[in-house]
Order: C-alpha cells, then sequence, then structure tokens
C-alpha cells in the first residue's frame, strides 16, 4: 500500500502542491490526472523518495520501482545490461541475473533485443525495455509517470492491455500518472484529479464503470480494432 501523509513541495518561491494526503490500498490501480505542470511527476517522484518533500511523508509497504516519463535507459548499456542493473545493486549472481533480465524482457516483447543499444530502438520498443527494467526486480508497488505519453495509438493500446494483464495476474499496487482521460477510465480503479497553482487533490473518484477486463472482451475488443 501506498500512504501519503500531507506531502507538500516547494521550489524556491513557487509553491508547487499544497499538503496533500492519499492512500492506495493494496491492488488497487489508481490513475493520476492533471495538467501539464501541475506537479505530476514531482508527487511521483516524492512518493518513490527520490525527491525530498518539503513537508509530510510517504509510507510505501512492498518494493517499490519507477517507470519515469521518459524511459532513463543507459544508452551505453545494452538492453539485457540496463535490465539487469537493479540485480546488479543487489548483487544477484550473473547467471540469475540473465535468466530474470530475459524472462523480463519476454514480458514486455522485446525477446531478441537484449543486445541492442537503447539507440537502436524504436521509442515504444525504449518504453517497454523501461517497464522491464522495472518489472526484474519482481515490485509490489509501481509507479509509472505517463509511460505510454510518448507512443503511437496503437503501440499505446498493445501496452495498455498488457498492464492491465499484468496487474490482473499479479496483483501489483500501482500509481498511474497520465494526461489522458481514456487511459484513466480504461485503466484504473480509481482516479485522482490534480488541480494545478498550487497543485492539490480535487477529486478522488472509484471508477464505476462495469466493464469487461479481459482482452479480447468486450469494451477491451473495441478498443483493440
Ligand atoms: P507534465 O504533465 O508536463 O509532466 P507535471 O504535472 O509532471 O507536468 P512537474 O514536472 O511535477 O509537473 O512540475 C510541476 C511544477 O514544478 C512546474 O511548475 C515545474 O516548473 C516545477 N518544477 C519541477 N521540478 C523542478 C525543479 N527541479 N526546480 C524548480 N522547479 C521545478
Ligand atoms: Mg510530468
Amino acid at each position: 500500500s501506498i500512504r501519503v501523509e500531507g506531502i507538500s513541495k516547494v521550489y524556491g518561491d513557487l509553491n508547487v502542491l499544497e499538503p496533500l494526503s492519499f492512500s492506495v490500498q493494496p491492488g488497487q490501480l489508481v490513475a493520476l490526472l492533471g495538467p501539464s505542470g501541475c506537479g505530476k511527476s514531482t508527487l511521483l517522484s516524492m512518493v518513490a523518495g527520490l525527491t525530498p518533500a518539503s513537508g509530510g511523508r510517504c509510507r510505501l509497504s512492498g518494493r517499490t520501482m519507477m517507470v519515469f516519463q521518459q524511459d532513463g535507459l543507459l544508452p551505453w548499456r545494452r538492453i539485457r545490461k540496463n535490465v539487469e542493473l537493479g540485480l546488479e545493486y543487489r548483487g544477484l549472481p550473473r547467471k540469475e541475473r540473465s535468466t530474470r533480465a530475459a524472462q523480463a524482457l519476454t514480458r514486455v516483447g522485446l525477446t531478441g533485443f537484449e543486445s541492442y543499444f537503447p539507440g537502436q530502438l524504436s521509442g515504444g520498443m525504449r518504453q517497454r525495455a523501461a517497464l522491464a527494467r522495472a518489472l526484474v526486480m519482481d515490485p509490489d508497488i509501481l509507479l509509472m509517470d505517463e509511460p505510454f505519453g510518448a507512443l503511437d495509438a496503437i503501440t499505446r493500446m498493445r501496452m495498455q492491455q498488457d498492464l492491465l494483464t499484468l496487474w490482473e495476474e499479479e496483483g501489483k499496487t500501482i500509481l498511474l500518472v497520465t494526461h489522458d482521460v481514456d487511459e484513466a477510465l480504461i485503466l484504473a480503479d480509481r482516479i485522482l484529479v490534480l488541480a494545478p497553482r498550487p497543485g492539490r487533490i480535487t477529486l478522488d473518484t472509484p471508477v464505476l464503470l462495469d466493464r469487461p477486463r479481459e482482452p479480447g472482451s468486450g469494451a477491451y475488443a473495441e478498443l483493440r480494432h
């Protein structure tokens, strides 16, 4: 679970986020919507513990990985080596690293691209590699900052579908930042809306659409065609 308690952010004179609080229950997929510049990335980064908060705190229970707005791959490392990075930090033996990296890459449909450099992949493939780099750590909590924003419509739908499958099969807790209202409606259990200047939550609502979520059925099938 994620518990955000009165977290706020000030950059110099700029009051970016007012103290705000919310919780995400284990297994929930919550979308955080809001216009550009309202503080979504700042909030996510504070939740991840990468940006210090000006006030308040955040408690995470479970292993947490963040997928960034830019893919953040290291251009000089091959894809497999990028995916293995976190496992290296954890001190896993080489053989296990490579097995797990291969599994994660298969999961995002990048089998066969292990020895490519990031610059040799398309933007969508790089986003997939970035997702594999998070998944390889087997996180309980995934923080995703517009992971599909830069993708074409078809690739985006495919990745949204993959994310849903992942979420349904493994019950991960996911906080997903997006600009895209449709994406939030398709994917999320619950939507938080962040309004700007200063950032504050103006809406926190469950998504009550009773739609089938299995790929290939109902509303989802419509989406795919
Ligand atoms: P987008 O949808 O475009 O990604 P966002 O909601 O993620 O926007 P943030 O990146 O969190 O917005 O930025 C929120 C505000 O904080 C912006 O006004 C930005 O200029 C400011 N800001 C972000 N990082 C810094 C920083 N390191 N120093 C100063 N100001 C910053
Ligand atoms: Mg952002």
